[in-house]
């Protein structure tokens, strides 16, 4: 470990040398070179959800060093056979939906990976957690703020960490606009916009069903403004008031939301002004403002690259496949101990709740909602 260290930093010390690498490249090329030497514990990971997103997450993590997809948990006997054959999965790593209790007897799974629909992560996680098994899962983490306090003790008794999938917190160009606010660059912060958006297709789709999304749009897509209202501007917020919009009664039924404008006020005098919409493309932009200069960032919380503006300039850091540079970081929050920038622990995931629960008491009742943490 010692000898492979020495050397990878007299490598990486004769990169610095070399005029030819910008700043940008020789930290990718060390980045590389520390992969490539990485002999650390590694995190051995089942994703459960074999839908789109866990497919991303799959190829995202071959590239990983810390953590390691080793087994699958579906409903889809096929989708299983598939996996095993692309990702030299053992048999005695495949579970479905009835039977991943069993997970406990199993030694050479750590952690599994919630990504199915919203309703399910609650009951999903609490019997991996009964199972002894680290939770990682999808946001929004829960369908309710109820709902994440059972995760939260859930993982607690058990002893197992429980973290939420959010990747932009470990996304290079948002941390960067996060290390300028926190050292003031901004000057005091007054505002933040976030507009999240798409248009949704297929009316059948369970993003649309009250029953296993819990919402509509700010369960899925509006939570990335309104995260990001927290991060960008390093504050809990404590009143909310919201308005909704439907154009399309049939296709987004009662309870399920088409558009929502939602505003925060926050305890040093800030406010955002958000906005979350299944009616509209192109919506993917945060800015915040402060007494002294401005960050904008669009698209600020797609797959990426990210591309991040302030008033002294771009900002240029390479872009990684996010949910690679998630995975390792989840491995050594959950391996190491290390504490992130940015808090992805289901205490995290209750924030959003919280104030996703009194978004939607907002809209009912027209009024100002004031929060208490
Ligand atoms: P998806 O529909 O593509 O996949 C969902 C998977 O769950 C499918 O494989 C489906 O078969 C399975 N499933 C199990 N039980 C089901 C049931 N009762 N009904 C329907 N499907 C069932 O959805 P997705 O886009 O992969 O989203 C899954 C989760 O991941 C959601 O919580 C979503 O919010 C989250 N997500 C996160 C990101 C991100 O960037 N962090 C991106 C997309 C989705």
């Amino acid at each position: 470990m010692r000898s492979r260290r020495d050397f990878l930093q007299k490598l990486t010390a004769s990169f610095i040398a070399m005029p030819i690498l910008s700043r940008q490249s020789y930290a990718e090329t060390e980045r590389k070179l520390t992969d490539i030497f990485y002999d650390g514990p590694v995190l051995r990971v089942a994703i459960m959800g074999l839908g789109s997103y866990g497919t991303r997450v799959a190829e995202a993590m071959q590239a990983c060093t810390k953590a390691k997809l080793v087994g699958v948990i579906s409903g889809t006997p096929a989708k299983i056979a598939a996996w095993q054959a692309k990702y030299n999965i053992p048999e005695k790593n495949c579970y479905n939906y009835e039977n991943f209790d069993e997970i406990k007897n199993n030694p050479d799974i750590d952690a599994v990976y919630i990504i199915t629909p919203n309703a399910l992560h609650k009951p999903q996680a609490i019997r991996l957690a009964k199972a002894g098994k680290h939770v990682i899962c999808e946001k929004p983490m829960a369908l309710n703020a109820a709902e994440g306090k059972e995760m939260i003790t859930a993982c607690k008794s058990a002893g197992v960490h429980l973290l939420v999938g959010y990747r932009m917190h470990f996304e290079a160009k948002t941390l960067e606009v996060i290390r300028m606010r926190q050292a003031g660059e901004f000057g005091k912060i007054l505002f933040f916009q976030g507009l999240s958006g798409f248009r949704i297709g297929d009316p059948a789709q369970w993003r649309i069903n009250k029953g296993l999304s819990g919402g509509g749009s700010l369960m899925d897509i509006g939570i990335y403004s309104l995260n990001a209202a927290r991060y960008m501007i390093g504050e809990e917020p404590v009143w909310v008031t919201a308005q909704e919009t439907k154009n399309d009664p049939v296709k987004f039924k009662e309870g399920v939301d088409e558009t929502i404008q939602f505003q925060l006020g926050f305890p040093g005098g800030a406010v955002a002004s958000c906005l979350s919409t299944y009616a509209m493309n192109n919506l993917d932009r945060f800015f915040l403002n402060g007494e002294k200069g401005f960050a904008e960032m669009q698209p600020g919380h797609g797959y990426g690259p990210i591309k991040a503006k302030t008033n002294k300039g771009d900002i240029e850091l390479p872009h990684i496949t996010h949910q690679t540079v998630q995975m390792n970081e989840m491995a050594a929050i959950i391996l190491e101990g290390k504490q992130p920038v940015l808090p992805v622990d289901g205490e995290e995931g209750l924030r959003d709740l919280k104030i996703i629960d009194a978004i939607y008491a907002a809209v009912k009742s027209g009024k100002k909602i004031q929060l208490t943490s």
